[in-house]
Formats: structure tokens, C-alpha cells, sequence
């Protein structure tokens, strides 16, 4: 329709069908179904036994340009791109998105189930809760911190002999060692599985995990963007005895178990991922971890039906990966960590572009120069960002209806003349699939073309030395400073053997750099490096980069003064 309607008007003018005839028609068994209500189900693991032997199929990543804060349609792209391949070309395809966060969907962005003709749907139940995943890493990732500052608590007022008779209680005149805990013992190398006889160091090294409570880097989460909780102070009240600190929030989708769960490929990997996760470091120096804290089984407990991926439609028949942000900061991460994990490789990297912001990187609206300006700074960088690993890259330009003519074919031009092997504008969001056609037929031949995939850098690398790489090649930095504390952190996790693992870089997504005004493609900066963290479960070190933070804040009028809902039909308004 001319204009296109609300994104919750055409997600509701569509009648899904059943999920259970959905997943008949991609060839799902009943027993690998379990349905959470009419629209959605979440599809068992058994599938991957099942399917073992089959062929892997072509591997595509949509990525996307330095962003304005409203997104440039990476969402919609993928979705709009399955549309065209399932219900257009007939080729079997899905689209693998991660659920919204809150955050965004309350906050500035909105949600992302697409948008337009190019939608997953029921769109409000995409972007709300949907099967609780995000409420399931809230739930594991809170339990650990109450599990922390709880343990602190009991250490301080208890002597080790009461210690260890409550962590191995008597049970009809018999003390017995969990499991966990004996992986424990065996961690600490007293290779003993018999209470009675350990001698009381070893009592008292069991019992102790001593906790530094100025070296505790758990923090606690939330999925909403709340930046009073960035730094709070704990245990207040009276019964907690004067253990009192800082400590502060993240939101839910930055914490190490959703990284976990992004990168898990069994239960029994997720497990002992959550098991390895470090919470914070022993007085003596040592990493404490969430075996440590006995709480790692709860953990794969609140997570076992998280790990399920949730199926769903797209307007047109079936549903598709995305990487967020800009190609600098998602799909960077995405070769580097998650395909070093997976050991998938990526046929092909669709790249996300709209007029709107190459303008803004080339400088102002309105101006053919500008748009040209935009095109050979950010786009180009980003085309040569997916180039370095060497996966072919298409040039996806999502239209919106200001564009004109004259923009769409300049940008289309000099996306072919920085390299990219097609570049195709797309109609996804007001014509749905058939308006991603062309951009299918591109993906499609891109997909048969020569694909050098390479990592950035040697996982063997020094920490320090990766970091540069990345700042270096990806972002256009001349150098990197680390600050005191950073470098501190370096020295530590070295010394713990962590200095072997990929790096996840916290840097804003509205720049290259770490400057979010600094639009284009900025040169002659250094990139400061403020802290350095490590998700040691999930397997990757984090740099805090300038001044980004964990926890992103709400603006003065956000997205939830749209959001309502009519008590009498039910019917939500305001989601977009
Ligand atoms: P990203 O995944 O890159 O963050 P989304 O696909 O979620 O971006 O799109 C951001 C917002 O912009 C959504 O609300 C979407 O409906 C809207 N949008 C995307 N493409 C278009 C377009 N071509 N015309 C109008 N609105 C669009």
C-alpha cells in the first residue's frame, strides 16, 4: 500500500499461520516443536543430531555502514532478503536474528523485528518477552551477583569450621561432597572426596574463596536502559553487616551469559562456559569463578530453554544472521569471535547503506556532494573492513521514500568503484520481498564467487598487540593508549593464562573512532583504552573504549510516550 502503513498495522493485517503448519512446511518433526502458543515455538536441539550429516548451506552476513541512532535496516534487509529468496526465487532460507532488547525498543531506536513490508510477525510479540529469553540471562546473571556478595557476607561472619558445615551439610549423620564441589577440590588439588578427611588448611582453603570486594567485576543487569544504575552502592540495610560497595548495572543483552548464549553450541558447552565464568579475584590473586560460587548448574538450569532458538514467520512465508552496528563493530566481532567458535565461515557480507546516512558522514543534507562525500569515506571503509577478511561484499542500499533518483544510482556507482562486487538499492520495507529480488540475485551470485576467508589476527598474539590490530586496520587509528589501569588489567589477565583469547572491543557505534561525532571516516586519532575486562566463560577479553558505557540511558522523551495499550481490544500501539 501507498503510503506504507504503521509497522503494526501491516504486522496485524497478516494472519500468521499456525507455528506448528510452519514447522511442517520446513520439515521439522512433531517431537523437535515445542509450541509457546499459536504463533511461536522454540525448536529442541535434537535437530542439530538429526540434520548432522547434512551439507552445510551458503552463509550470509548482513552488516551494515556507521549508523545514525535510528538504525539503517539491517533487520529489514535480512528479513526483506529471506522474503525474496523463499516466496520470490524459491530458495530455501532463514533468517537467525537475536531477539530486541528492551533497551532500544523503550528507549530511542525502537524494536527491531523489521519494519514495513519486511517484518517478522506477530511483530509485538517479537519485540516483547517473546519466549523470555533475555528475562531467562536477567534471572542467571543476577543469581551469580546475589551468589557473590551473599558468599562475601557468610565468609566475613563465619569461622571455617561453620563454613564447611553448611556448604557440606549433614544428611542423616553424613557429610557428602556435591559434585560441583569436587570439581572444586580438584581445582584447588586436594584430591580428596571424603568431608571427614581433609585437614583444616584444606578446610579452610575449600571454604574460602576470599573475594577481594575492590576486585569483583560481576555486575548486575537489567533490560532497560537505566543509567542511574550504572554505579550503585550495596548491602546498606543493617543485616548486611557493613559489607558495603560500589558496584553498578549493565544492561541484560551486554552481560557475558548473553554473549554465552550467542556462542554456546551445545548444553553442555553453554555449561561449562557458565561454570568457567570469573566473577571477580581471590585476595591471593586467584580468578574465582562461578564453579567456585556452586551456583554454575543453577545457571544451565534458568538457561536450558534459552538455548533453543525461537521459531517465527516473516510476512512473506518463511523467516533468516545480522552482526549490529556497523561493519567496525559487529561483523568484526562476528569473523573473530563468534566464527573462530562456531567454525562457520560466511559466503558472503551484505552491507546495509541508506542516503540518510552517508549524508550525514559526508557532512549535511540535500547535497549530491555530500552523499558522494559519504560514500568515499564510510561506505568505502566499511568495504574495505569486510574486504580484509576476504569475503565478497554487496552493497544493499535500503531506500527510503526521500530518496532520489540521482542519490540511489551515485551511491550504487561508488560502492562498485570501492570494491564492493554488486551494489543493489532495495524496496524490501514498502514492497516486502519482491522488492529484494535484485538483491537476492546478487547475494546469490556473490555467493559462487571466491571467498578468501581469513581471521584479522593470530589468536597467539599478545592482548595489547591484537587491540592495535584491530584499532589499527578496522577503525583507521594511528595508535593505541592504555590507561594505568588498562595496562594493570593487561599484566593480570597474562599472568592468569587468558591472554590467549579473541577480543570483543566496547566501542560507541555512531563513529569509526571513539569519538560518536566524528562521522566519515576519521584518520589521525589514537584510541584510548580506558579499562580492559574479560568474559572468561564466554571466552573473549573486552576493552572499554573512551567512554562508552555498558549501560545506555534513556533520553528526555523516549520511545515508551508512544508505547500504550487499549484495554478494551487489547490492541498495542505505538510499537514500531
Ligand atoms: P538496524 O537493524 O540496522 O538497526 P532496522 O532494520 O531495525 O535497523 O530499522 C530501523 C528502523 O527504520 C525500523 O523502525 C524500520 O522500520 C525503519 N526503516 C528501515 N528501512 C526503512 C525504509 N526503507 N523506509 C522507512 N523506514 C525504514
Amino acid at each position: 500500500l501507498t503510503p506504507v502503513p504503521s509497522d503494526i498495522e501491516i504486522s496485524r493485517a497478516q494472519t500468521p499461520k499456525p507455528v506448528t503448519q510452519l514447522a511442517e512446511e520446513i520439515g521439522l518433526l512433531p517431537g523437535e516443536l515445542e509450541a509457546y502458543g499459536r504463533n511461536k515455538a522454540k525448536v529442541r536441539l535434537s535437530l542439530l543430531d538429526r540434520l548432522h550429516t547434512q551439507p552445510d548451506g551458503n552463509y550470509v552476513l548482513v552488516a551494515g555502514i556507521t549508523p545514525t541512532p535510528l538504525g539503517e535496516g539491517k533487520s529489514t534487509v535480512t528479513i526483506g532478503l529471506v522474503q525474496a529468496f523463499s516466496a520470490h526465487l524459491k530458495l530455501n532460507s532463514f533468517a537467525c536474528l537475536r531477539q530486541p532488547s528492551q533497551g532500544p525498543t523503550f528507549g530511542v531506536k525502537g524494536g527491531a523485528a523489521g519494519g514495513g513490508y519486511a517484518q517478522v510477525i506477530p511483530m509485538e510479540e517479537f519485540n516483547l518477552h517473546l519466549t523470555g529469553d533475555i528475562h531467562a540471562i536477567t534471572a542467571a546473571n543476577n543469581l551469580v551477583a546475589a551468589a557473590v556478595d551473599a558468599r562475601m557476607l557468610h565468609e566475613a561472619t563465619q569461622s571455617d569450621k561453620a563454613l564447611f558445615n553448611r556448604l557440606v551439610p549433614s544428611v542423616n549423620g553424613v557429610r557428602k561432597f556435591s559434585p560441583i564441589q569436587i570439581s572444586r577440590l580438584q581445582r584447588l588439588g586436594i584430591n580428596k572426596t571424603e568431608p571427614t578427611s581433609l585437614s583444616p588448611q584444606e578446610v579452610s582453603r575449600f571454604v574460602r574463596l576470599d573475594l577481594d570486594p575492590s576486585k569483583i567485576t560481576w555486575q548486575r543487569v537489567v533490560d532497560t536502559n537505566d543509567r542511574f544504575l550504572r554505579k550503585i552502592t550495596v548491602g546498606q540495610a543493617s543485616t548486611e553487616k557493613g559489607q558495603i560497595r560500589e558496584t553498578g548495572f549493565d544492561i541484560a543483552v551486554a552481560s557475558e551469559i548473553m554473549a554465552i548464549l550467542a556462542l554456546a553450541d551445545s548444553l553442555e558447552d553453554m555449561k561449562n562456559r557458565l561454570a568457567r565464568m570469573v566473577v571477580g579475584t581471590s585476595r591471593r590473586g586467584q580468578p574465582v569463578t562461578a564453579e567456585d560460587l556452586g551456583v554454575s548448574g543453577a545457571l544451565a538450569v534458568l538457561m536450558k530453554d534459552a538455548i533453543k532458538p525461537t521459531l517465527m514467520q516473516t510476512l512473506e512465508v518463511i523467516l533468516m544472521t545480522e552482526a549490529g552496528f556497523g561493519a567496525d563493530i559487529g561483523m568484526e566481532k562476528f569473523f573473530n569471535i563468534k566464527c573462530r567458535a562456531s567454525g562457520l565461515r560466511p559466503n558472503v557480507v551484505v552491507l546495509v547503506a541508506t542516503v540518510r546516512a552517508l549524508k550525514m558522514h559526508g557532512g549535511g543534507p540535500n547535497n549530491l556532494s555530500l552523499v558522494a562525500d559519504g560514500c568515499r569515506s564510510n561506505l568505502r571503509k566499511q568495504i574495505q573492513i569486510a574486504q580484509l577478511f576476504g569475503v565478497p561484499v554487496v552493497v544493499a542500499l535500503n531506500v527510503f521514500k526521500t530518496d532520489t533518483l540521482a542519490e540511489i544510482d551515485l551511491v550504487c556507482q561508488i560502492a562498485k568503484e570501492c570494491g564492493a562486487s554488486d551494489a543493489v538499492p532495495c524496496h524490501h520495507w514498502s514492497q516486502g520481498g519482491r522488492g529484494s529480488v535484485e538483491l537476492a540475485k546478487a547475494v546469490k551470485e556473490a555467493v559462487s564467487r571466491p571467498n578468501n576467508f581469513q581471521f584479522l589476527y593470530n589468536i597467539e598474539m599478545p592482548i595489547v598487540e591484537k587491540i592495535r590490530t584491530i584499532a589499527q586496520k578496522v577503525y583507521g587509528a594511528d595508535d593505541i593508549e592504555l590507561s594505568p589501569e588498562a595496562k594493570a588489567k593487561v599484566d593480570y589477565y597474562n599472568q592468569q593464562g587468558f591472554g590467549s583469547l579473541p577480543i570483543c572491543m566496547a566501542k560507541t557505534h555512531l563513529s569509526l573512532s571513539h569519538m560518536p561525532d566524528k562521522k566519515g571516516a576519521p584518520t589521525g586519532f589514537i584510541l584510548p583504552i580506558r579499562d580492559v575486562r574479560a568474559s572468561i566463560g564466554a571466552g573473549f577479553i573486552y576493552p572499554l573504549v573512551g567512554t562508552m558505557s555498558t549501560m545506555p540511558g534513556l533520553p528526555t522523551r523516549p520511545c515508551f510516550y508512544d508505547i500504550d495499550l487499549d484495554p478494551v481490544t487489547e490492541e498495542i500501539t505505538g510499537l514500531f
